[in-house]
């Protein structure tokens, strides 16, 4: 609930964006966004595996399933985390010798208004990656994100335009003082895929293996880029050297779009709502999808609903939205007695 409520301000931002767009569509949206999740359902439950102590768990929640909606987007990129939080152990067991590798493949900044056509770069490119004949991954999650680089200033000048990577950078390097550092919105976008791959444990020790250097060259031929682009590839592992599985589950299942970038510049927001419609957020292929399947991610884009959602027992807990103070208040508990 806390996580909702920390959104409901970009939520009235991004509605409010929407409503001065002078577009009924988009007034539409506003409306239904500033009614999202006003009606928080729990039911408070002992723990299933552990009885002594209680937990209170959604039962339902009335989104309103705008796309770009922060908190629906929270509650989306929570339903596919928790889903593979139960999948990835089934595919441990399933494929104990073979491993996970976390990639992202990138091209090069573009205009918002060109979104569709970089996307499209990033998807055909994607394909023929992996249908390359010596493609090491047995199985693919993918997600699409993207971010909005920012015009950086200091002290009034013009320092350059980053992205959020290149941004944390510069500040390491430079400790700049907050109250002189200025980021300006603009009017591109960083496109990007996530990939977490199942490879063969043979992967990592014979011919097959793909240095960096051969996944920029792939990439590059594969999206057809003039241009070596950006690529980053890490072996996923249990332990805390490298990247973990549960930081690359937590990386997949991020959302398309930060809520931050939603409510900087109404012009580039309404572009990007234009162009993504229809675009998938997660795709899977492979061997993935004998544990996830596509039509799973695709009802969770369109309704937020995995499909697999099952009824809580237990005590009813309810909470309303209120708008003058803008927070939740409590307007329902029920009996904490159980059979
Ligand atoms: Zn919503």
């Amino acid at each position: 609930m806390e996580e909702i409520e920390n959104l409901k301000p970009q939520a009235e931002r991004l509605a409010e964006i929407y409503a001065l767009s002078g577009r009924d569509d988009l007034v539409r949206y506003a409306e239904r966004i500033l009614g999202c999740s006003t009606r928080l359902t729990y039911r408070h439950a002992p723990e299933r595996d552990k009885p002594c102590s209680m937990a209170l768990n959604v039962d339902e929640i009335n989104w309103c399933r705008v796309r770009l909606c922060p908190p629906c987007s929270l509650a989306k990129s929570g339903k596919l985390r928790a889903k593979l939080f139960k999948v990835v152990p089934r595919i441990r067991e399933a494929l104990p010798t073979h491993q996970f590798v976390f990639l992202t493949l990138t091209c090069r900044n573009d205009l918002v208004a060109n979104s569709r056509q970089t996307i499209g770069i990033l998807n055909d490119g994607w394909r023929r990656l992996s249908r390359l004949k010596n493609f090491p991954a047995v199985g693919a999650l993918r997600s699409i994100e993207v971010t909005m680089p920012y015009d950086v200033y200091y002290q009034g000048r013009f320092i350059d335009r980053m992205g959020d990577k290149s941004f944390k950078v510069w500040c390491r390097q430079n400790n700049p003082n907050w109250n002189q550092l200025e980021k300006r919105p603009t009017d591109e976008c960083n496109w990007h895929l996530h990939c977490l791959l199942i490879v063969p444990q043979c992967y990592f020790s014979g011919y097959r293996y793909w240095n960096h250097d051969i996944w920029v060259d792939n990439w590059q031929q594969s999206a057809r880029l003039s241009y070596q682009p950006v690529v980053e590839v890490h072996k996923v592992t249990p332990r805390s050297k490298g990247q973990t599985l549960d930081e690359a589950i937590l990386e997949i299942s991020k959302y398309t779009t930060k809520p931050d970038d939603l409510i900087q510049s109404p012009e580039w927001t309404i572009e990007l709502t234009d162009q993504i419609k229809g675009i998938k957020s997660y795709s899977v292929s492979g061997v993935f999808r004998d544990f996830i399947r596509q039509n799973e991610l695709d009802r969770l884009e369109a309704t937020g609903n995995l499909g697999d959602e099952q009824k809580q027992d237990g005590a009813i807990v309810r909470f309303t939205w209120n708008y003058q103070t803008k927070s939740y208040n409590l307007v329902q508990l029920g009996s904490l007695h159980y059979d």
